[in-house]
């Protein structure tokens, strides 16, 4: 996929989006300025979506904002971004290896 495809995330909206944005900028501005700033930091700090992707806090704060939206704008409030949280936060539940020391 190229780097320069970047679509807004919240549900339902096909606009571009600036890529340190995650949303376009209709859907950017309707965000309250401190889930902005999380937002502008996670992708900051995760500038690649390939590793965002394993980052459980970077897809919180992402699906936070795209939940924002939805319940703004009345839509479902399912998205990815959760999804991947719920994935991820399995992933890094311990699990105990047989023969392992404590
Ligand atoms: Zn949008």
């Amino acid at each position: 996929m190229s780097d320069l495809a970047h679509y807004c995330k919240a549900t339902g909206c096909v606009w571009a989006a600036d890529r340190r944005r995650l949303m376009c900028m209709t859907h950017w501005l309707r965000l309250p300025s401190a889930l902005q700033g999380r937002v502008a930091e996670a992708i900051r700090a995760e500038p690649r979506a390939s590793a965002g992707i394993n980052n459980a806090d970077h897809m919180r704060v992402c699906a936070e904002a795209v939940e924002h939206i939805a319940s703004l704008e009345g839509r479902p409030l399912e998205n990815s971004f959760r999804r991947l949280v719920g994935i991820i936060e399995r992933a890094e539940q311990p699990c105990i290896v047989e023969g392992e020391p404590a």
